[in-house]
């Protein structure tokens, strides 16, 4: 009750709500690639220290129902800067190098939106959403590029490439391959120190820092200095020096005097590799990881801090994704979102930390593959679709960065209440019937608009994705 009545004297003391500031907000989009829900200290790691991390939690609000449109790389980034589903766009999966489809150039992205506003705009570690020169991040949108475009293990033979001998990686900046990246163990403090100049070079003007790191993707690398940091091995120490890269940002922005000013969001882009086993993230207690519609899939940890606007210390447990922050993001900076269709809603009463806020969604959606909606959420039930997903079974546990092989299995039509049961442990379909109904009309709904190929269903609301026409 008393944290309540903080809660809204705090609310109220923030009067008239975000558009009150003298200048839009400054946006810091921490992106982590592959970790698991339960890979950082505010959402349950243990024998890993992100302090860091926990502070940002403390002086911000933990969203604990947060999701990613697909539990996969391309299809994920691509939700997070259009503010749609994927699949809405054609984009499907992970992209291999020299995919011939990218995102759409005609697609509004984020950081083109926020540049009619007059951010500076830069993207400093994995792009991944089409490597060719008209796909690349400086054309849609970021005046600056520093990284790599596409992921750390894309090299051919992967993953039976033995660990230490890897072929190196195109480095980046801008349009341009600077070099190749013969030991990726640089790039958590490379990208780091590229996200402090950038913070320091524009103090002055609003600005967009989208910092998609490429840990802790495998080939796990960790910098010298983290090296044995840990007490839970390789994979802890990658963590703990993503928790370091997060500390030095945040120490940017308040050296600065940009606390007040400056939205920062920290989450990753699908749950743990879990093939890799002790080279993957912890679940915790989430079914299934990556590469599923599972909740260990699609739920990642999610942390927004803007000190003076979003509430210090909440916690809110109400349904939203990826696809919400570009639409959120426009209202806080006045930017015009896209005139085409898009997915995602505007949850900043979420973000804000208010206890009484409600998710804006009726369902939240999970497709899959090419095009499969393999699974959705509304409210605290979820409904998995008739469809085939990996899982380990009770297989060993790799180690030592070799993966095991998945096996197939198959799945029903499920009904799983997430509040009572997170772990999808107990299909309930056959005693809530009325909710299996109310929630298939509700998919019939996405059905239409998007397709489905689990029901061989055109969707009358899909966009083409970029395309190479020629070589
Ligand atoms: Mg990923």
């Amino acid at each position: 009750m008393l944290r309540r009545v903080i809660l809204i004297v705090t609310l109220a003391l923030l009067g008239a709500g975000p558009m009150s500031a003298q200048r839009p907000p400054n946006v810091v989009i921490i992106f982590i690639d592959d970790m698991g829900y339960a890979d950082i200290g505010p959402f349950g790691a243990i024998n890993v220290a992100t302090p860091n991390l926990d502070r940002m939690a403390k002086e911000g609000t933990r969203l604990t129902d947060f999701y990613v449109a697909q539990a996969v790389c391309s299809a994920s980034r691509t939700a997070l800067l259009t503010g749609t589903y994927p699949n809405r766009l054609g984009i499907h999966g992970a992209l291999g190098p020299g995919s011939r489809i990218g995102l759409n150039p005609d697609e509004l992205t984020l950081p083109e939106m926020l540049r009619t506003k007059g951010y500076a705009t830069a993207i400093f570690g994995k792009w991944h959403i089409g490597d060719r020169p008209q796909f690349l991040p400086t054309h849609h949108g970021f005046d600056e590029f520093y990284g790599l475009p596409y992921s750390n293990d894309m090299w051919p033979n992967h993953p039976e490439a033995a660990p230490g001998t890897y072929p190196p990686l195109p480095l980046m900046e801008g349009d341009s391959v600077i070099g190749l990246m013969p030991d990726q163990s640089l790039l958590t403090a490379a990208y780091t120190a590229r996200a402090v100049d950038f913070i320091e070079r524009n103090a002055a003007r609003p600005f967009l820092l989208y910092l998609p790191h490429t840990m802790v993707h495998v080939p796990l690398f960790v910098g010298e200095r983290f090296k044995g940091s840990s007490a839970s091995g390789l994979y802890g120490d990658v963590v703990q020096e993503v928790d370091w890269s997060v500390g030095e940002v945040l120490g940017a922005i308040a050296r600065l005097g940009l606390d007040e000013n400056t939205l920062v969001i920290f989450t990753s882009d699908n749950g743990p590799w879990l093939s890799y086993g002790d080279h993957a993230g912890a679940t915790g207690g989430l079914r299934e990881g990556k590469g599923t519609a599972w909740e260990g899939g699609v739920r990642v940890p999610f942390i927004a801090r803007w000190p003076g606007k979003i509430a210090a210390g909440q916690t809110i447990a109400e349904p939203a994704m990826t696809i919400d922050l570009l639409p959120t993001i426009a209202k806080l900076s006045g930017a015009t979102p896209p005139t085409r269709p898009i997915d995602g809603l505007d949850i900043w009463p979420l973000l804000a930390g208010d206890a009484l806020a409600k998710s804006p969604h009726d369902a939240l959606y999970f497709y899959y593959n090419t095009n499969e909606l393999q699974a959705m959420r509304s409210g605290e039930w979820k409904l998995v679709f008739p469809h085939t997903y990996r899982t380990l079974g009770d297989q060993p546990r790799a180690t030592g960065g070799i993966p095991v092989k998945y096996h197939s299995a198959r799945a029903g039509l499920e009904l799983y209440n997430l509040v009572r049961d997170r772990g999808e442990t107990t299909d309930v379909a056959a005693q809530f019937p009325d909710v299996v109904k109310r929630l298939t009309g509700l998919a019939e709904r996405a059905r239409a608009e998007m397709g489905d190929a689990l029901t061989g269903r055109i969707g009358t609301g899909t966009r083409e994705p970029g395309r190479v026409t020629g070589n």
